[in-house]
């Protein structure tokens, strides 16, 4: 075996390994990929949980909380989405 010979054996020998080196960390980024998608989903869940929603009975839409405009009327707390939807219902309902 001359000496050429064993450069291209030692080189292919190198590539083979570059190759599955390559192929190993591809598999880990993939992995880790994988990994940060399913934690990302378990986290979407509990954010949408937070915020709760409620319904204005004038116009029939759902709005979030924090947004709503609100009237205390009997110890019952009703939820609109704009204030002419608060006005209508004074007018029609009290
Ligand atoms: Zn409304």
């Amino acid at each position: 075996m001359g000496v050429v010979e064993s450069i291209l054996d030692f080189l292919l020998i190198l590539l083979v390994v570059n190759g599955l080196f390559n192929y190993w960390a591809f598999l880990r980024a993939k992995k880790e990929a994988a990994r940060v998608q399913e934690e990302k989903a378990k986290l979407k869940p509990e954010v949408e949980e937070e915020i709760e929603m409620v319904t204005d009975n004038i116009c029939g839409c759902t709005l979030p909380k924090s947004e709503a405009y609100v009237l205390i009327k009997d110890d019952q707390r009703h939820y609109f989405c704009s204030w002419d939807c608060r006005e209508k219902f004074i007018e029609t309902c009290l």
